[in-house]
């Protein structure tokens, strides 16, 4: 697909507790398509091809029975690749294409959309940036998205700070994107959402 006859591709990213999902809502409002990569990942878990394949890279100690049904052991497979980068990179090699692929066919079942948003907390960790026309970061200070985690997650500090070890920081994200938001509390999120919205419609 050349970019002249497709929606506008855009990436939503932004570190853990940043206000992603918020702020997608809020482009959902507008009417805007939005492809949610970890939610149609999770979905992958259902598909005996693809736990075939996750048993193939990571053997039968994280694969359970349910019923006569084959399942994977999630917490499993995160405790080997948070402690095994190699492991990390395998199993994004096998998750990430097949994600971007049926984003594309989400596209393809959105092209009079003028453009179309793909979320993803991993945007510049994976290299997704490359892959789409404008970047959207959703910004918040760490504390703050500390704050907030451990109130939705139920999650320890410590636990919380490991998962915001391994992925770029919130400023570096921010500094990197083509637009910003900035989710404070009691700042006009959907203006700017609206503001960005309008540059896009305009770009498209
Ligand atoms: P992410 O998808 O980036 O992990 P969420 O959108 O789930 O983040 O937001 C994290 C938490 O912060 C949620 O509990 C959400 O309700 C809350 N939150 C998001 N934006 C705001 C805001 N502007 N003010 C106060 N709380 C917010």
């Amino acid at each position: 697909m050349s970019s002249s006859d497709r929606p506008l591709l855009i990436a939503l990213t932004g570190g853990i507790g940043c206000g992603k999902t918020t702020v997608l809502n809020e482009f959902r409002k507008l009417g805007i398509p939005c492809f949610v990569a970890d939610e149609v990942a999770g979905g992958y878990y259902q598909d005996p091809a693809f736990l075939q394949q996750i048993r193939a890279l990571f053997g039968d100690s994280v694969m359970m029975a349910d019923g006569d049904k084959l399942q994977a052991d999630k917490k499993a497979i995160a405790q080997i690749v948070f402690s095994d980068p190699d492991a990390l990179r395998r199993l994004n090699a096998l998750i990430h294409p097949r994600v971007w692929d049926d984003f594309l066919r989400f596209v393809r079942a959105n092209a009079a959309a003028p453009y179309v948003i793909f979320e993803t907390a991993i945007a510049y960790e994976y290299g997704f940036d490359r892959l789409v026309d404008r970047v959207v970061c959703v910004y918040l200070e760490e504390e703050e998205r500390l704050r907030r985690l451990e109130q939705r997650d139920h999650a320890t500090r410590e636990q919380l700070l490991a998962r915001m070890r391994n992925q770029l920081s919130a400023e570096e994200k921010m500094m990197r994107a083509d637009y910003v938001v900035l989710n404070y509390e009691g700042n006009p999120r959907t203006r700017q959402v609206l503001h960005i919205h309008r540059q896009l419609m305009f770009e498209s």
